[in-house]
């Protein structure tokens, strides 16, 4: 029977969110029926991802009440949690507190935020020792060579705004693998469910989900991440990297001009 591409089409996931699906179809009386047997096959199945592995990725960073774009934030907290993609399930964790170099004094505004105490920071390891652990971490998975894998993050702050003023400040180079491109799920929730961009809690809320842990802690963060991108995954997203570097940056100078960066970390 002659297949033939047709338009998107909405379903309903096992979350009860709708999302959107590119389905083929024949021509001819059978159309409908053998729409259905694709959606029930699609259901069933978990789409294959085009990465082994995702680190879910949130940092956070010095900040000030009023602080702006222009503020050099200085990362102090840096979780990944390493996702297996033939399940979405947390499968290891690198999570370290890092001491920022210019000002090691949080702003009280900082501490309330993020929950993170001055005597946790006074304690660990500047950002250069501790991306040395981290390339180990990398390193024990054998990912980006052997292992597949991409980050994913919320939005485009965290790799494009946060580890370019981290490396700048601490005069190293940028990591090749934070050149790479990434998943920006906050883009992807809002393309595959045809939905409003929105933030981590509004994303759990359209599954009648809460927030678990304390808002703008990293690991609490990539956590929550962890859990919208297990929901789209059974709904059957795929996630391709949509982010990259250059294009980010361009886009951001283009909204400075503008409107301005509303980020929270
Ligand atoms: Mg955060």
């Amino acid at each position: 029977m002659r297949r033939q591409l047709t338009h998107d089409k909405s379903f309903e996931g096992k979350s009860g969110m709708t999302f959107n699906v590119q389905t083929e179809s024949s021509s001819g009386d059978s159309c409908l029926e053998e729409e259905e047997r694709d959606l029930t096959f699609y259901l069933k199945t978990k789409a294959e991802q085009p990465f082994k592995y995702y680190l879910c990725f949130d940092v956070e960073a010095t900040c000030i009440s009023g602080g702006g774009f222009d503020y050099m934030n200085e990362i102090i907290e840096f979780p990944i949690l390493l996702v297996d993609s033939k399940s979405f399930d947390i499968v290891d964790v690198f999570h370290s507190y890092v001491k920022p170099s210019k000002n090691p004094i949080l702003s009280d505004f900082c501490k309330e935020l993020t929950g993170i105490p001055q005597s946790t920071i006074d304690v660990s390891p500047i950002f250069p020792v501790m991306l040395d652990q981290f390339q180990e971490f990398l390193h024990r998975h054998k990912l980006f060579y052997e292992n597949s894998c991409a980050f994913i993050t919320d939005g485009p702050w965290d790799i494009r705004d946060f580890i370019t003023k981290q490396c700048s400040i601490s005069k190293i180079a940028r990591p090749t693998y934070f050149s790479l491109p990434w998943v920006d799920i906050r883009t992807l929730y809002s393309e595959f469910y045809n939905h409003g961009k929105c933030n981590i809690v509004r994303m759990l809320a359209t599954y009648g989900l809460q927030f678990e842990g304390h808002e703008h802690s990293g690991i609490d963060d990539a956590k929550n991440l962890v859990r919208i991108a297990k929901k789209m995954w059974e709904d059957g997203a795929i996630f391709k990297t949509n982010s990259y570097l250059q294009l980010s940056i361009h886009r951001s100078r283009r909204r400075r001009r503008g409107r301005g960066c509303n980020k929270v970390i």
